[in-house]
């Protein structure tokens, strides 16, 4: 695998060569930006670490320009963020036990840019060198503009595949914006709990955001802690974290579904849902 450009990174945690390492993955998340996956795709590294018969890898589109910076970041030039931007994603990698991490390099304006074949034609590669069984995007309503061009993109990317070659499952994962939303009969609650010491690791290495002023580590976990209380009003806790996803699997096998109008569908639900309680007891 050779990525196209000059700022990519590929980091291979074990040392084994870059395309056995894709060729093992079984589980893959692609996100538009570094701590993106550790935030949303804890289920697949959860699912995979310590492992031999199962890989989890990870795809970040962006650089890292333009990430916020404070403290001991606060004079740091753009270029220094998106080096320090990509030594903590390998520190993820190490951490969660990555098969492989790959970092594009794109820009986000690139990365948003749904006429960018270069973009595209890399993601399918990706997909094609991984072959993975699951996958995790981020969520199709997501407030963030370069997460929704990322997961338009590799949606593309995966219909372009051969059906055989399409993975099992697809899911939209939560970082801005959370999924309690979505009708419960479309609301996939993925169990987040096991070794929540290297789930806390993985998101607290990211140091220039956290010290930067964000705490995306207490606040995903609060997030998933949240979920699993807060999913059912009347059975008590039977996960004790919780990932809400999306299915996207459905833009996969039925090509004429357009990511817009498979959204709106559970708008449309979400919207029925509250009118119809509300107009049950109107005066
Ligand atoms: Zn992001």
């Amino acid at each position: 695998m050779k990525l196209r450009n000059s700022n990519s990174d590929i980091f291979v945690p074990d040392g084994s060569a870059t395309a056995a390492a894709l060729a093992r993955t079984t589980h893959l998340s692609i996100a538009a930006h570094q701590d993106d996956i550790e935030i949303m795709a804890y289920h697949g590294v959860a699912e995979c670490f310590g492992r031999s018969d199962r890989w989890f890898s990870g795809v970040v589109v962006t650089n890292g320009a333009g990430s916020p910076r404070a403290g001991i970041y606060a004079g740091c030039s753009d270029e220094d963020m998106q080096k320090i931007r990509v030594q903590e994603q390998r520190k993820a990698a190490y951490v969660g036990d990555y098969s492989c991490q790959l970092q594009l390099g794109y820009t986000s304006a690139e990365a948003k840019d749904q006429a960018n074949a270069a973009i595209r034609g890399e993601l399918a590669a990706i997909f094609a060198a991984c072959h993975p069984e699951m996958v995790y995007l981020h969520n199709l309503a997501d407030k963030h503009d370069t997460h929704i061009g990322v997961a338009l993109h590799c949606l593309a990317a995966l219909r372009s595949l051969p059906y055989a070659e399409r993975p099992k499952k697809v899911y939209g994962c939560e970082v801005w914006r959370d999924l309690d939303w979505l009708p419960e009969q479309h609301k996939h609650g993925l169990p987040v709990f096991e070794r929540s010491n290297i789930a806390a690791a993985l998101v607290g290495v990211f140091d220039s955001q956290v010290s930067g002023g964000k705490r995306y580590d207490l606040a995903t976990a609060g997030r998933r802690l949240a979920n699993a209380t807060y999913s059912s009003s009347h059975a008590t806790d039977v996960e004790s974290a919780l990932t809400f996803a999306m299915d996207l699997t459905p833009l996969l096998t039925d090509l004429t579904l357009t990511p817009v109008e498979y959204v709106l569908k559970f708008i449309d639900e979400f919207r029925a849902d509250v009118a119809g309680r509300l107009s049950r007891w109107k005066a």
